[in-house]
């Protein structure tokens, strides 16, 4: 088997991965990957930061300095971390029920704060890690493993959150679109300020089982191709047409100073 291009980038010790087959831990891993390596980035500047969940296990297969933390403290880490050294690149893994859950107070903020990090959410709609629970993102009426005669919580929409607490880049993909969110990834890595991309990501093994009841795993990633439609054509469709599908696009792009600056700023002032 020929080896993979950005082979050269994962922990050697730490794999194999312990993602199931089929699992979008894995292609996103693997988009990171094509977008550390289109960018070049100084692996010695870049830190990577996992709370718990499947998705949160990212940043320990990865070559980096990296930080696997508590459930729904991510944001806390990264807004040490990036504080004590703003010239470190910091990604932060999370999940939906890490960042959306526990974790969705330091979340908030962070976006308020506008501190200048990348946070990829991986939602997946369920608590994968645990055994399929329900979690914010699970649809309304969804049959999990804690909802078995269907969910009754409505979900929230992780990406008007963000835009709501003051993200200043906004994008939302699922691991069906390649090319697009390694190109936002990219993106939002450059971007200075709080950069959101919710990849919205396959779980054949809960979400799959319970909710879309297939058994195969091309079936959890032809249902995101299928379910996604594109920011422009949604402004064309009406509500009735738009239920049950997956927006994608760039929401947000704006450039507003970050938390390291406005705090840069301050010390120059208390210096005076
Ligand atoms: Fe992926 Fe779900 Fe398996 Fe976790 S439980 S590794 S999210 S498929």
């Amino acid at each position: 088997m020929k080896p993979h291009p950005n082979a050269h980038l994962l922990r050697e010790g730490s794999l194999p991965h312990m993602f199931c087959p089929g699992c979008g831990c894995g292609q996103i891993m693997n988009y990171f990957l094509y977008a550390v390596q289109d960018l070049k980035l100084d692996m010695d500047k870049l830190v990577l930061i996992g709370g718990v969940g499947c998705n949160a296990r990212i940043p320990v297969f990865i070559k980096a300095d990296a930080i696997h933390g508590v459930h729904g403290r991510t944001l806390a880490w990264a807004t040490g971390v990036k504080m004590a050294n703003p010239e470190l690149t910091v990604v932060v893994f999370t999940g939906d029920g890490d960042c959306g859950s526990i974790g969705g107070n330091h979340f908030i903020h962070a976006a308020r704060r506008n501190l200048d990090v990348t946070v990829l959410a991986i939602n997946n709609g369920t608590f994968g890690m645990t055994g399929g629970q329900a979690a914010p993102t699970t649809p309304l009426e969804a049959r999990t493993s804690t909802s078995p005669l269907g969910n009754i919580e409505p979900p929230f929409d992780f990406c008007k959150l963000a835009e709501a607490a003051g993200a200043t880049y906004v994008s939302r993909w699922t691991t069906a679109h390649t090319k697009t969110s390694i190109e936002s990834m990219k993106k939002a890595i450059q971007h200075k300020g709080f950069a959101f991309i919710e990849m919205i990501s396959q779980c054949p093994t809960y979400y799959g089982r319970y909710v879309l009841r297939v058994s195969e795993t091309l079936d959890n990633l032809n249902w995101l191709r299928n379910s996604s439609v594109t920011l422009k054509k949604a402004g064309q469709m009406d509500e009735k047409e738009l239920e049950g599908k997956i927006i994608v696009g760039e929401f947000v792009e704006k450039h507003l100073p970050t938390l390291e600056e406005r705090y840069i700023e301050l010390e120059r002032k208390a210096g005076e």
